[in-house]
């Protein structure tokens, strides 16, 4: 099994859990990667208010979609 396919469909399953905390977003506490649970740095908040995912996850979804 190629890991391309678990990683894809956590992928997609990260992307609902975006859309379900999008539409029902908690209140202005600290924000966390939806993904991995990380904090989400301020200072990237800043740059992109509406991110629900650390540097590493956003890479890797950005990857997954340019496939
Ligand atoms: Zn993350």
């Amino acid at each position: 099994m190629p890991d391309d396919m678990d990683r894809a469909t956590a992928l997609t399953e990260a992307l609902t859990a975006d859309a379900i905390q999008a539409a029902r977003p908690r209140g202005e506490g600290s924000p966390t990667c939806v993904v991995c649970g990380e904090d989400i740095p301020a200072r990237r908040r800043e740059t992109m208010p509406t991110a629900r995912h650390c540097v590493r996850c956003l890479e890797a979804m950005e990857k997954a979609r340019a496939r």
